[in-house]
């Protein structure tokens, strides 16, 4: 178990996200990992600023959440869905029903955010299908937006970052506005919904559904947006009839301060419910792949009488009940509502100890929701050069674009916290501006 990793192997055959096979960047050999720490294989430890990709929520190697997977694997680790059920899959749905909004009321198990997109895509087609308006095969968006990696994923994720423009033709063009502008907390501007007006009205009955991420747009800069925003959108949906998609999967499970983003409405008006909702990455506490497409009755009635009489998706490892039962014990981990108090701790602190970064020469913009804190950099930073550098003060960080930010794991000591802090700023402030560092939209 213990044999020394073999990096030269690795770089020589093994593709990382987002990396080159001519030139790939250094990747750091991880032996283990325990609550909010990340120990390397010669024996350094560095404090996890980034909860795993914005999954790993309660920390690494979780007791109640271990010992959930332990009992499903030596119980059921795996078995078909097509034509079986089990109780992992059914609790879980159970559990998500009762958590989000009430007019979310079915659940499609996916494997990945990626794919509970391609899901949510195809039952917007599909559901206009069933209520005898095929046409209706266009998705609406915002800019700036990200979604995945897989093909339809792609055609909704930001027209000009996104990855449009290197595979052309192959991926669907679909519609988009300018992305929201009021920031989170500013007055709302209500003009801003103009420019998604007149798009709807011109070609509403070619779109399907309109699908963004509420509040948050996440790998595609990390901008905070007024809740208002989704309000609005939500009328003019109803209005038009399209279908409003929204999607979680960064923002699910109390990242933003809400346990989903969409409850910042609260405050403003009524709960924005969506008729499609995606949940991924923090739902299985960062453990093992999992996601989830729900959506409401009507939905779920329209494409059941479409013409195909039933949704056309079925993944082999579909409800896997180890990844199922790992989301129960997050979920349960959750209901105690310590997240609540940890996130707004987390979100005081990172106020307190980031603001100062706004006076350092390359910074553009500090900002903080939830357990979420951005430094927004005035050019796009050398990811491969900043990583080692936090690596060398005792974290990890991993930076995309312009921005340095940090998603801790809820279960963060104040002074592990700071530390993180602290390495941004050192980075922040110290920063040479490097520009050959591609600036596409990849990932968070
Ligand atoms: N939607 C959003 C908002 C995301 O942030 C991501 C991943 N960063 C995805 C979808 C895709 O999820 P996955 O990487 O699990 O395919």
């Amino acid at each position: 178990m213990n044999n020394p990793i073999d990096f030269e192997f690795d770089k020589q055959h093994i593709w990382h996200p987002y990396t080159s096979m001519n030139n790939a960047l250094p990747a750091f050999g991880v032996a283990s990992a325990k609550e909010c720490l990340l120990t390397l294989d010669d024996g350094r430890q560095l404090i996890d600023g980034t909860s795993s990709w914005w999954a790993c929520v309660h920390g690494y190697s979780h007791p109640t959440i271990i010992q959930a997977m332990q009992h499903q694997l030596s119980t059921l680790s795996h078995v078909m869905f097509g034509g079986i059920t089990h109780q992992p899959a059914i609790e879980l749905s159970k559990k998500l029903v009762a958590i989000t909004s009430p007019k979310l009321t079915k659940v499609f198990l996916a494997d990945s955010g990626s794919i509970a997109v391609e899901v949510a895509l195809k039952m917007a087609l599909q559901y206009w299908q069933g209520r005898n308006q095929p046409q209706k095969q266009r998705i609406l968006t915002v800019k700036s937006g990200y979604h995945g990696d897989t093909f339809a994923a792609m055609s909704v994720c930001d027209p000009e970052g996104g990855m449009h423009t290197m595979f052309g033709d192959s991926v669907t063009q679909h519609e988009f506005v300018s992305a929201p502008q009021t920031k989170f907390g500013q007055t709302f501007d209500a003009s801003e919904l103009d420019e998604m007006r007149a798009k709807l009205e011109s070609k509403h009955h070619t779109i399907a559904a309109i699908i963004l991420e509420p509040v948050l747009q996440g790998a595609g800069g990390m901008r905070f947006y007024s809740p208002e925003y989704l309000i609005g959108l939500r009328k003019l949906c109803d209005e038009f009839n399209v279908l409003l998609i929204l999607d979680e999967i960064a923002t699910g499970f109390g990242r933003t301060g809400k346990l989903f983003a969409y409850e910042h409405t609260q405050g403003h008006d009524q709960v924005v419910e969506a008729d499609i909702l995606c949940l991924g990455k923090a739902l299985t506490g960062g453990y093992i792949s999992l996601a989830v497409t729900m959506c409401s009755d009507e939905v779920a009635k329209g494409i059941s009488d479409s013409p195909a009489g039933v949704f056309m998706h079925g993944p082999t490892f579909m409800g896997n009940p180890l990844a199922c039962a790992a989301a129960c014990a997050s979920l349960d981990l959750l209901a105690n509502n310590e997240w609540q108090a940890q996130v707004s701790a987390i979100e005081s602190q990172l106020n307190d100890e980031l603001a100062e970064a706004i006076h350092f020469p390359e910074v553009k913009d500090v900002r903080v929701l939830g357990a979420i804190g951005v430094i927004e950099m005035n050019s796009t930073v050398n990811t491969a050069e900043l990583q080692q550098q936090f690596v060398d003060l005792g974290v990890w960080i991993r930076p995309f674009s312009n921005l340095i930010y940090i998603m801790p794991p809820y279960v963060i000591s104040k002074e592990q916290l700071s530390q993180l802090t602290s390495a941004m700023k050192t980075v922040a402030k110290n920063i040479i501006v490097s520009d050959h560092q591609a600036s596409i939209i990849s990932h968070g």
